[in-house]
């Protein structure tokens, strides 16, 4: 059995501070969980990587960060390069997240260049797709997300799918005024990402995880988890509050222990 992936995109709503103290409790809290089950994850801040790396250390919670530039240093104020990254020690790569390519015109052939970076420094790129919600409604939502994937994945060879995590995350689902998807939309869906990921690469396609993301929240996550086509949860608001992400973590443990 492969581990189920849970993590947390802080997004830009934690101090170094907030984001250590949470950090230290679910560091402790992960002592429980076998990581043969689960697959647990944090992506803070930039500011807070390294202060939050301190805390989980010894832990088994990998850390991400929420975006990196594709070049190893240059001319590029602001940006931070994999360079910089794989110094830290950092595992995951969080790109194309919805809010990138809104507010930071971030596209395709960007996160595609980025992936490739991210892979030569031997960090996984956690590649987020996802559909607005005209896209859905004028039925061309596989159509756009294969579009996605074609683009951002593209270059890569089959030996390096396995370092590539997918998060299917419906623009009209996440955030504030998010709607949550219904668990048969995201069955589908994450179907038909399966066969687009195996068109493209064979058997390396049909084992690249996907997770789901978007109002993940306490009414709505075990039907998501239940479903065998979603791979991982990945939680934006409900996993901000520690005791919520733990609460949510316990009940998914214990649910695949039950299935050992
Ligand atoms: C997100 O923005 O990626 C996300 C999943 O957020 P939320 O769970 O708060 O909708």
């Amino acid at each position: 059995m492969n581990p189920f992936y849970i993590g947390t995109n802080w997004k830009m709503t934690k101090t170094t501070k907030e984001g250590t103290a949470y950090s230290k409790e679910l560091a402790a809290f992960s002592e429980q969980l076998d990581p043969a089950l689960i697959e647990l994850f944090i992506i803070p801040s930039f500011p807070s990587l390294v202060p939050v790396k301190n805390e989980i250390n010894s832990s088994q919670i990998r850390l991400g960060a929420q975006n990196m530039h594709w070049a190893e240093r240059g001319a590029y104020t602001g940006e931070v390069s994999p360079v910089m990254l794989k110094e830290i020690g950092i595992d995951i790569v969080e790109l194309g997240h919805s809010e990138r390519r809104e507010y930071f015109n971030e596209n395709d052939h960007d996160i595609n260049k980025k992936v490739h970076a991210a892979l030569q420094y031997g960090m996984k790129p956690l590649v987020c797709i996802g559909e607005t919600l005209e896209e859905k409604e004028n039925n061309i939502s596989v159509e756009m997300l294969s579009k996605q994937l074609k683009v951002c994945l593209k270059g890569l060879e089959k030996d390096q799918l396995v370092n590539v995590l997918i998060a299917y995350e419906p623009v009209w689902a996440i955030g504030e005024r998010g709607i949550p998807a219904t668990p048969d939309y995201v069955s589908y869906i994450h179907g038909e990402i399966r066969v687009v990921l195996t068109e493209m690469y064979g058997n390396e396609g049909a084992d690249v995880p996907i997770l789901f993301g978007g109002s993940v929240n306490h009414d709505n996550y075990l039907s998501y988890f239940e479903d065998d086509n979603v791979n991982g949860l990945f939680i934006g608001r409900a996993a901000w509050d520690v005791l919520s992400f733990k609460e949510i973590l316990k009940t998914c443990h214990s649910k695949l222990t039950s299935l050992k």
